[in-house]
């Protein structure tokens, strides 16, 4: 892998070896206090939102000859964004068994000596799920093990519920740190949807990459929304906690609800703002279903067809309680017809 070669190359940081340092005491039993991962600014690139930053990654890093592994269900863009690149996207079907997840065999079954790199999305949009740390790490054993990529989408990082905590790949482990390309952005946790801006975390020869890449496809990112970006992160948190505070509130009830529909069923969703219910036992394609729901019932979900994954059906609770309780009487009555 030519980028991640010259990466390795790298004087290791000082701020990487006092993250070690801080690891080993911790390990020792002091109680260290860390805050997060360190980027110089050479590392980070800003785009025009978290989609763009995911399409400038894949372009830099993945050509013609390559495989990119993408667990299914998975976000839309991430298959298309690959074919775009002249790469191949190796579709890997994950089973609500597992909780939507990949594992660490299902990895090393798919990968193959073309694997350039393998996307991973936590939380993830559609299924809502969340990788441990156990399992992010045992992730991160078999790329670094093979130079391959991972390519962390963590636009929904503030969105997580109970005891979950969002644990950013890159923060495990110098290798870690050496393979992955974070993206995130401020559409899901500063609901700046419209205003287009987030950023790619990455080794400096990907960032660097990515920063000529961009160079030819925008001037810069919107200057209003930087602005908005830096009075949101230095503002007041206290309405993320409150947003998701009312977006955890939709999703028991949404669960609820769904749990107690006779045939279809669900994992709870611990990020996000979805919850993926499989309604494979009522016998239709996730595309009939959903058609019939809108035109029967008036209700709008998205097939899991566009998620790579026809057992399952996605619905939002990024709408008002009173259209989820409308739509889901509605999405009830529906489903006992069936
Ligand atoms: N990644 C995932 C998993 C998403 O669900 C979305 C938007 O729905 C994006 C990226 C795109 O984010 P942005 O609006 O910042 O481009």
């Amino acid at each position: 892998m030519e980028i991640s070669g010259r990466a390795s190359q790298l004087t290791p940081s000082l701020t990487l070896s006092i993250d070690a340092k801080a690891k080993a005491m911790k390990a020792e039993g002091i109680d260290v206090c860390g805050f997060g991962l360190n980027y110089k600014p050479t590392q980070v690139v800003v785009s025009n939102g978290a989609k763009h930053a995911c399409y400038n990654a894949i372009l830099a890093t993945c050509q013609p000859g390559d495989e990119v592994i993408i667990p299914a269900p998975y976000w839309v863009s991430y298959p298309d964004m690959v074919k775009l690149a002249g790469a191949e996207a190796v579709i890997i079907p994950t089973s609500e068994r597992n909780g939507w997840k990949i594992r660490a065999e299902d990895f090393e079954n798919a990968m193959t000596p073309r694997t350039k790199m393998l996307i991973l999305n936590s939380p993830g949009n559609p299924s809502g799920s969340v990788y441990t740390r156990e399992e992010m790490e045992a992730l991160v054993d078999i790329a670094a093990g093979e130079d391959i990529y991972i390519l962390s989408d963590e636009i929904y990082e503030k969105l997580v519920y109970d005891d979950v905590k969002h644990v950013s790949i890159a923060s495990l482990s110098k290798e870690a740190y050496d393979l992955t390309l974070t993206v995130n952005g401020f559409s899901k946790s500063y609901a700046m949807t419209g205003w287009r801006l987030g950023y790619l975390a990455a080794p400096e020869a990907v960032a660097k990459a990515v920063d000529s890449i961009q160079s030819h496809s925008t001037a810069n990112p919107c200057s209003f929304a930087q602005r908005g970006a830096l009075a949101a992160l230095k503002g007041d948190q206290q309405p993320i906690a409150d947003m998701r505070d009312e977006f955890d509130m939709r999703r028991n009830y949404m669960f609820d609800r769904i749990s107690k529909i006779p045939n279809v069923t669900a994992v709870k969703p611990q990020g996000a703002f979805y919850v993926l219910v499989n309604i494979s036992q009522l016998g239709l394609t996730s595309q009939n279903f959903a058609d019939r729901l809108l035109s029967k019932a008036n209700v709008a979900v998205v097939p899991g067809a566009a998620f790579g994954d026809d057992r399952t059906v996605r619905l939002s609770y990024a709408t008002s309680i009173d259209i989820i309780k409308k739509g889901l009487d509605r999405f009830q009555d529906f489903c006992r017809t069936l």
